[in-house]
């Protein structure tokens, strides 16, 4: 399996493409800006783009969803709690920044335990809410995508709108933590870590194993 990593946008959140090992069908997961950057990395490995995903609707991870689907044709798959921060610049947060709006209209919605096929491989949709309502995660074999859910030595924000804390630490414990300890989390910002090495080292880890 190929899993490019692409910083992308001002705050340099991690954008990922998907294939099989010698590319064909692949996905997006958190176009968050630079869609030429990324069209080319798709490119130099013969990905062909068929589904763009959407951990969460914050501006930093979908801020390149409308030219990466008019260039591809693929569909946006986003949680419907999620859907409607795409078109309002206060719920995304693209306000903070003066970002133009250019998310297109999402047509499909991802629901908890929803499986999406891309060439060989499937991606298990995860609902984890806390960071967002509609936050979801992704399971591509054993790779998890967990958008701004956790991240190596912390945890997503829960002080935006929408965050939730008692629901960010339900979600880990009972959506991440229960994973194996060899799965590798890919998240939205800064460098990959795993099941075991965060349910060992995480700071916070005190939060999600006392209810
Ligand atoms: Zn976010």
């Amino acid at each position: 399996m190929i899993i490019e990593i692409i910083q992308v946008g001002q705050l340099g959140a991690n954008c990922y493409i998907l294939s099989g090992d010698q590319g064909g069908p692949g996905v997006v997961i958190d176009p968050g800006g630079e869609p030429d950057e990324i069209l080319a990395t798709a490119k130099r490995r013969n990905i062909e783009i068929v589904k763009i995903l959407d951990t969460h609707g914050h501006w930093d991870h979908v801020d390149a969803n409308a030219a990466l689907a008019e260039a591809t044709g693929a569909d946006i798959l986003v949680s419907q709690e999620d859907a409607r921060m795409l078109t309002d610049p206060i719920l995304n947060l693209s306000v903070v920044v003066a970002a133009q709006e250019r998310t297109q209209e999402v047509k499909h919605f991802l629901n908890d335990g929803d499986i999406v096929k891309f060439g060989d491989l499937t991606i298990k949709a995860i609902h984890t809410p806390g960071h967002t309502p509609g936050s979801m995660s992704f399971l591509v074999e054993d790779n998890l995508f967990s958008g701004d859910l956790i991240f190596q030595g912390s945890v997503g924000r829960t002080d935006l709108p929408g965050g939730n804390g008692s629901a960010l630490y339900q979600s880990i414990r009972e959506k991440i933590m229960t994973l194996p300890d060899d799965v590798v989390i890919y998240p939205g910002h800064g460098p990959s870590t795993t099941v075991g090495g965060e349910r060992s080292n995480n700071p916070y880890r005190e939060y999600w194993t006392s209810e």
